[in-house]
């Protein structure tokens, strides 16, 4: 199968595959059917730097923008990986060096480049609230040089693996501010330091092979100095990171289109029914294509949000429209490569189902497609607001 073109991101792209190349078809089917956590492909993609690409080189990183971010997710998924067991610290990379202050980056920077820490967690949503954000009911109240930290999060991914979290709470009651984005806060959480101290951790057991939890804060302390940036505006500091996120898992759907595109095509070629290959009747062929042209576009829209992104443009629509588009096509590149598998589709030794099941997710996560339409409907075409 071509790719659309090859592109200046070539010399990451070898060097990933030549890592991923490690980390077989067969490596990923043992490690969701354990329900494990790949310790040993992070590990790698760790010590090998690419964890640290977002970080500035006078912390220790390799200073590389959202975009060769992007094209790293990219090819993680591409050879039949799971990037959403270490995305996080790509989108919540931004979060700190955008809006944390040089004592946080000297503090942190240098050891999450290293690998000493991990920052792969960020605990937003809330069980009563769902995408209603500003609604959060977990609440950090200011005592001293402490803030004491009491709700509830559910869905928080990657705790078990990471060292650090950004955690949304409100420091300001709601009836008591302008507006209803007003008064919410971020700040750093020390998990080991939390968990066993005010933090408790229970595991969702879910479809697809992501470690991600319900936590509850009961009078859970942290230090003041984990506020990241100013008190009350930190909604608008996640809101410059969700872009980063939905960005970022564009690429991964892309990823993953390449990959069932490439199945797809690969299988529809070899496969011979009624004496000639499956991928000789049009039935076959032209979904396939359909899909190819689809996948393509979003990849367009993918880069072009990525560069607004760095160009610390607004990037808002874009970063929407990617995601939208990338994980619609990556979900019908899904469907599209299973009917072509037929029956063999469903064997887990194919890997279609597993990469099937882990595409889905991204029709709901981070952002549901609903709440994408709805962006783009208010602010984008200046109609009504729905709620
Ligand atoms: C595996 C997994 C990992 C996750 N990891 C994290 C994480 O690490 N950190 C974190 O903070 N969150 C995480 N999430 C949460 C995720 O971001 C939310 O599930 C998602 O934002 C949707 O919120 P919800 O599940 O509460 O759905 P709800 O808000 O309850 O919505 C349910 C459905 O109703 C639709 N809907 C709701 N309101 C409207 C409306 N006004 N108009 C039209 N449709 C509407 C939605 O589109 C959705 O389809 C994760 C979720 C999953 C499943």
């Amino acid at each position: 199968m071509k790719f659309p073109h090859q592109d200046k991101y070539q010399e990451i792209r070898d060097a990933l595959r030549g890592l991923c190349a490690d980390y077989p078809d067969e490596y990923w089917r043992k490690i969701d059917e354990a329900r494990a956590y790949p310790e040993a492909f992070v590990e790698a993609l760790t010590s090998a730097g690419w964890l640290a690409a977002l970080i500035p080189q006078e912390y220790g990183g390799s200073g590389l923008g959202l975009t060769e971010a992007s094209v790293i997710m990219e090819e993680i998924n591409r050879n039949g990986g799971n990037s959403g067991s270490c995305h996080g610290q790509m989108y919540n990379m931004n979060t700190l060096l955008r809006h944390g202050s040089e004592q946080q980056k000297r503090r942190y920077l240098p050891q999450i480049a290293s690998g000493e820490l991990r920052l792969q967690s960020m605990g937003v949503t809330e069980p009563t609230t769902g995408t209603d954000t500003t609604k959060i009911k977990t609440v950090a109240v200011k005592k001293g040089d402490r803030y004491v930290i009491n709700g509830q999060k559910v869905w928080i991914s990657r705790v078990q693996h990471s060292d650090l979290m950004i955690l949304l709470a409100r420091t300001a009651p709601a009836d008591q501010v302008k507006r209803k984005s007003d008064g919410l806060s971020i700040f750093i959480v020390d998990l080991h330091e939390a968990v066993g101290n005010g933090m408790t951790v229970r595991p969702i057991p879910n479809m697809v092979n992501h470690e991600t939890n319900e936590l509850f804060f009961d009078n859970l302390e942290i230090p003041a100095e984990n506020l990241i940036g100013e008190e009350g505006k930190g909604f608008r500091y996640i809101l410059d990171g969700l872009n980063a996120e939905r960005t970022l898992i564009a690429a991964e759907c892309i990823g993953d289109g390449w990959w069932f595109l490439n199945r797809a095509s690969q299988y529809a070629g070899e496969r011979i029914v009624f004496d000639r290959p499956i991928g000789q009747n049009q039935g076959v062929q032209f979904p396939i294509a359909e899909n190819y042209i689809e996948v393509s576009a979003a990849d367009l829209m993918r880069f072009r949000a990525s560069e607004l992104f760095d160009a610390h443009a607004p990037c808002g629509a874009e970063a929407n429209m990617a995601k939208y588009l990338a994980a619609k096509a990556s979900w019908e590149a899904a469907n599209v490569c299973l009917q072509t598998f037929g029956g063999f589709g469903f064997a887990c030794e194919y890997d279609v189902e597993r990469k099937f099941r882990e595409t889905r997710l991204y029709q709901v996560a981070p952002i549901s497609t609903n709440l994408i339409l709805s962006y783009v409907a208010e602010h984008i075409l200046d109609l009504p607001r729905s709620f």
